[in-house]
């Protein structure tokens, strides 16, 4: 691997003494966008992974404010791969987090040359090392099945939870389906409608009797499969393994799949690198400047519940984001038509053994119950 400074110096040097010949035009171009990039923002973290004969094999690149982003909200990673970007057919990868208003943010871009092991290992292992500094706070990683992607991120974040994103899931599951199931359509339909039930569990009961279902329905070959790459897996894909987590209610990749879908007018296949990551750029300066917007316009806008006289619900809705706030001020007004705390819960003022508290880590209605009834200032600021 070797940073851009190497890699100019190294290609000057051969301009030097071979004339250019070697560099060929398309990573010339390459290189010349990643300087102007660098140029405009110093701070950028700029990677030219390369392999022992000097071809390279990734590009990676985080802004410094994506950096900054990923710096806020470390807590759980979304990545995707999407294709078709560029002439050379190298992969984009997207790493991505949610900020405090619900919105996908960018943490990370990577080309690859290919996506294999070796080579997901380096880029992983790059974005990593970028970002060393909140690396224990990465707690759980949204992927779409690739079993190794998989195992290479849990080479280089082993503490880290790694989920199957819900939809990929899905989509998984009803093609399996259509491949190893008994032609009978009402089979398949029940076959559809149990595995997506699996992927919203809230208990183990409630799956191990979805499970019990899906063996009256499907074929043995079916079952084998979904033995062997679901049910006795290490994978966390159950609704009810999913809310242990902190995932600040996210359950897919969507956010990568819809940033994929901005990016699309831009790139396509036709385009040379240099001109796929100018486009790149092009992007990531119009979202600082939507985020920028939004900053403002959180900042300039005071916000208010109307008819509301509850001092609790002002302190949360003046403190929070309109996103942030809308999901506390259900937990609080769930907690006022409570009577008594429920049973399987272990709640403290300050934490609960809820799905709501353990994935998002803001205050649940057990929590807001329990203060109200020991005399407790119901939100803190
Ligand atoms: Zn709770």
């Amino acid at each position: 691997m070797r940073t851009l400074d190497q890699m100019r110096k190294e290609a000057a040097g051969d301009l030097e003494t071979i004339d250019g010949a070697e560099v060929s035009a398309d990573v010339q171009e390459l290189l010349d966008e990643l300087e102007n990039t660098r140029k405009n923002d110093p701070e950028a973290k700029i990677i030219v992974g390369t392999d022992p004969d000097d071809q390279i094999t990734f590009v990676f690149w985080a802004s410094s404010e994506m950096q900054s982003d990923f710096k806020s909200f470390p807590e759980v990673l979304s990545i995707d791969n999407t294709y078709n970007t560029n002439k050379v057919k190298m992969p984009l990868t997207g790493f991505l987090c949610q900020d405090k208003f619900g919105h996908g943010k960018v943490a990370a871009w990577t080309l690859l040359r290919d996506e294999k092991k070796t080579t997901l290992h380096d880029a992983f292992l790059t974005f990593v090392e970028t970002y060393a500094s909140v690396k224990d706070k990465i707690r759980t990683v949204f992927v779409d099945k690739d079993m190794n992607e998989i195992m290479r991120l849990k080479e280089v974040l082993p503490d880290a939870d790694v989920v199957v994103c819900r939809f990929h899931s899905g989509e998984i599951f009803k093609r399996q389906i259509d491949k190893k199931f008994d032609k009978d359509e009402n089979k398949r339909v029940k076959g559809r409608e149990v595995t997506k039930k699996m992927l919203s569990t809230e208990c183990e009961e409630e799956y191990t009797k979805l499970y019990e279902e899906l063996k009256t329905v499907a074929s043995d070959p079916f079952m084998k499969y979904f033995d062997d790459n679901w049910h006795n897996s290490k994978l966390v894909w159950k609704g009810h393994e999913r809310l242990q987590l902190v995932t600040f209610g996210v359950t897919t990749t969507n956010n990568n799949e819809s940033l994929h879908g901005k990016l699309k007018p831009l790139l396509n296949k036709r385009r040379s690198l240099g001109n796929c990551f100018a486009k790149l750029r092009l992007y990531q300066q119009n979202d600082v400047n939507r985020s920028r917007m939004r900053e403002f316009n959180n900042f300039a806008k005071v916000p208010y519940v109307c008819k509301n006289t509850d001092p609790t619900i002002r302190d949360i809705v003046s403190v929070c984001t309109p996103f942030v706030s809308n999901l506390i001020r259900q937990e609080y007004s769930s907690s006022l038509k409570m009577d008594a705390l429920p049973g399987p819960y272990n709640v403290d003022i300050d934490k609960c053994t809820c799905a709501f508290y353990r994935s998002r880590g803001f205050p649940c209605c057990h929590m807001f119950f329990s203060r109200r009834l020991k005399g407790k200032q119901c939100f803190n600021r």
